[in-house]
């Protein structure tokens, strides 16, 4: 499992911060964008809308115009005298608010007749229609040239009211068979052809006016618009000898903050998507701080997992492995890689247990609970050692309580183990020492206890052999009494119990002395004179057992410093041994030997200066020494024998071991035992140097 660091996720947490903020910018510039868009687009609609109004009004007072000149037309046919004229011409202006004044005058512009409109005042009545005849001249020129209506350019009537109005004259010749006959002249009053000609549907809602080219306002109908965005459509209202311009102001499109339903519409979406950016903003930020926790808690357990000395494992339900802690490889020497998705048989168990391991995970794998104080296992290393390991597997439970496999906890315990069989050692090393101490206690008591009738052995035997010498030489005693030889033998014998008491006396001294550690004597002890010593004993077993015994002394070996007693007694022991060892064995011709031998060899260590160390060598063809016996060969108490005590050899080496010498053994071809110890050799520079292993 790899667990992203807490400052990868700060940088993510920050690299996410900055993404959100242009998101964030994009939203509301596409937003912003989309607002103006709609805006845009429900002006220019607007805007189109009053251009298309603007034209069809122009279109409808243009042809308002033309409807009038047809009625001015019908009227000069139909009335030739000036007298009758004015009665259907005051009807045509009752029927037309717009037109001011209808004038009929003749070629040379004399006012033949005239009619106002009845809905006002005349309108020439301030200024006088005298004074403005250049206007209809040149206008009457016009129409005659175009050999049809002409229009003058407008110009402003004051009125008595004190108000005024902007009105235009219209000329138009009356043509009879080909002749100029004379004009109609007709005044327009131009707001009120902008109230009479323009269709209400029209003019509905709007401003409408006409202005000059500058902009200056001739004629208003309807409420002026105010405000910034007021839209205006402007058209030229173009008739034969003037031009004019329609202006038309529209308030319907005055844009709000939301001119319609679709810009309102794409507010709301964008206000709708705001919020869920905030929203999703605050959800964001709620989970980074739970990634930062979980970074936090990750990395805890990281730390904890890298230092814990227990191994960590866990496998799922099929029984690969999911997870191992570092402890776990280093424990089994095994790459984590190497351990992952594996199954059974894992690479860290004993191949001769796997069978064993693999019916236990079965077991374990079919869901039988397990003792939660753990089991022991041997597991083994990469380099095929072994090692006992404690293992506790509980469980695992993943967050919505499936149960998704186990998760054990392992323990290296060959530490505790070696512990345990040192303090096993020492314990009986401890129990030995303790037996060993109540042996020299006993072997001192009863070293004190055997003095006094070996003591009484020595003198009674000494006492019996003055009393022999005696009665031999006593006076007047037949010589025949006591046969010579019988007496020769008695007197032997008698020497020899006292020696031999004299014997044992020394040498339980020697063992009282060794057993309280006094200061022992050394001396220097030609090697024959320590073989005639145990001789005697050694032929007597030698004989009962029936081995032969060889001696191999090197001529002109020096003298050695010892204990003589103590060494003595080494060479005993050893010479027991080994003619016990023999005892069981049968087969010696076949191993080509001639017998059971026993061979006691004296000769100075061989690859030393020839006198300062002399070795002595035991050597028999017994059965030899087990690997077995081998192992606790020196240990007090060993023995294979029913009758042996054990304290043998480890009585000798100490001995050997405090002469400065030592023991060793070693098989000797084509069977049986060699034992072998040195000696300092007497007048040797440092006898009792550091001990010599050969
Ligand atoms: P003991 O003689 O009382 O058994 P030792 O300490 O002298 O005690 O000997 C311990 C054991 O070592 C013997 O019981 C015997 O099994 C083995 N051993 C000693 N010497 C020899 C030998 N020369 N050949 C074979 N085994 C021997």
């Amino acid at each position: 499992m790899k667990f992203p660091r807490v400052s990868n996720i700060i940088n993510w947490a920050g690299r996410r911060g900055s993404l959100w903020v242009l998101l964030m910018v994009l939203v509301l510039t596409l937003l912003g964008i989309l607002v103006w868009l709609a805006g845009r687009y429900e002006s220019s609609l607007v805007q189109g809308r009053l251009e298309r109004n603007a034209a069809e009004t122009v279109t409808d007072i243009r042809s308002g115009l033309a409807r009038n000149l047809h009625t001015f037309q019908a009227l000069q046919f139909s009335e030739r005298r000036p007298e009758s004229w004015q009665q259907p011409a005051a009807e045509v202006l009752r029927g037309h608010r717009e037109i001011m004044r209808l004038e009929w005058r003749s070629e040379t512009l004399e006012l033949l007749s005239f009619v106002d409109t009845p809905f006002r005042t005349s309108v020439f009545e301030r200024l006088g229609r005298d004074n403005l005849l250049s206007d209809v001249n040149l206008t009457c020129t016009t129409a005659r040239r175009l050999n049809g209506a002409a229009y003058s350019i407008s110009y402003f009537l004051p009125q008595p009211d004190g108000l005024g109005m902007e009105v235009f004259d219209m000329c138009m010749p009356i043509v009879l068979a080909g002749q100029l006959t004379g004009y109609t002249v007709a005044t327009y009053s131009l707001q009120d052809i902008l109230g009479e000609l323009v269709g209400p549907q029209l003019a509905r809602g709007v401003a409408l006016s006409f202005t000059e080219a500058d902009g200056t306002r001739l004629a208003l109908h309807g409420a002026p618009s105010r405000g910034n965005r007021v839209y205006v459509a402007q058209q030229l209202l173009d008739l034969p000898g003037a031009t004019l311009v329609l202006r038309m102001e529209s308030r319907l499109g005055t844009p709000a903050l939301f001119p319609n339903f679709l810009t309102a519409l794409v507010m709301a979406m964008a206000l709708a998507l705001l919020a869920v950016l905030f929203l999703l903003a605050r959800d964001m930020r709620r989970r980074l701080k739970v990634e930062h926790d979980l970074g936090e808690a990750l990395a805890f357990r990281k730390a904890m997992e890298n230092s814990v000395l227990t191994g960590l494992r866990a496998r799922d339900l099929k029984g690969r492995i999911t997870y191992v802690n570092p402890a776990f490889c280093k424990m089994v020497g095994v790459e984590a890689g190497e351990l992952l998705n594996q199954s059974f048989p894992s690479p860290y168990w004993p191949p001769e247990l796997a069978g064993i391991y693999q019916e236990r995970q079965e077991i374990r794998l079919a869901g039988n609970s397990l003792p939660r104080e753990g089991h022991e296992s041997v597991f083994m290393r990469r380099d095929g050692t072994r090692f006992p390991v404690l293992i506790m597997e509980a469980p695992l439970i993943n967050a919505v309580g499936k149960h998704t496999g186990w998760v054990s906890a392992i323990l290296d315990v060959s530490e505790q183990r070696r512990i345990e069989e040192l303090s096993r050692a020492s314990q009986d090393r401890l129990q030995a020492t303790a037996r060993l101490a109540m042996v020299g206690e006993m072997a001192s008591l009863l070293s004190h206890e055997l003095n006094q009738p070996l003591a009484a052995i020595s003198s009674y035997a000494t006492g019996s052999l003055n009393l022999l010498r005696g009665e031999m030489a006593a006076p007047g005693r037949p010589a025949e009494d006591l046969a010579p030889p019988l007496f020769d033998d008695l007197q032997l014998a008698m020497g020899r119990i006292a020696e031999q008491a004299e014997r044992a006396g020394k040498v339980i001294k020697s063992v009282h002395d060794f057993v309280r550690r006094r200061e022992r004597v050394r001396e220097a002890v030609a090697p024959r004179s320590l073989l005639d010593a145990v001789m005697p004993l050694v032929i007597l077993q030698s004989r009962k057992l029936g081995v032969r015994v060889v001696i191999e002394l090197a001529p002109d070996c020096p003298a050695v410093l010892c204990d003589r007693t103590m060494v003595e007694q080494v060479l005993l022991n050893l010479s027991r041994n080994g003619m016990q060892a023999m005892q069981g064995v049968d087969d010696l011709p076949s191993a080509g030997l001639r017998g059971k031998v026993l061979t006691l060899r004296i000769r100075p260590a061989a690859g030393h200066a020839s006198s300062r160390w002399i070795e002595f060598a035991v050597i028999d063809c017994g059965e030899g020494i087990s690997e077995k016996v081998a192992e606790q060969l020196f240990t007090p108490f060993f023995t294979t024998k029913e009758e042996g005590m054990g304290l043998g050899l480890s009585l000798c080496r100490t001995v050997i071991e405090q002469h400065g010498g030592f023991l060793a053994y070693a098989a000797a071809p084509p069977r049986g035992t060699i034992f072998s110890f040195t000696l300092p050799a007497a007048g040797a520079p440092d006898a009792t140097a550091a001990p010599q292993n050969f």
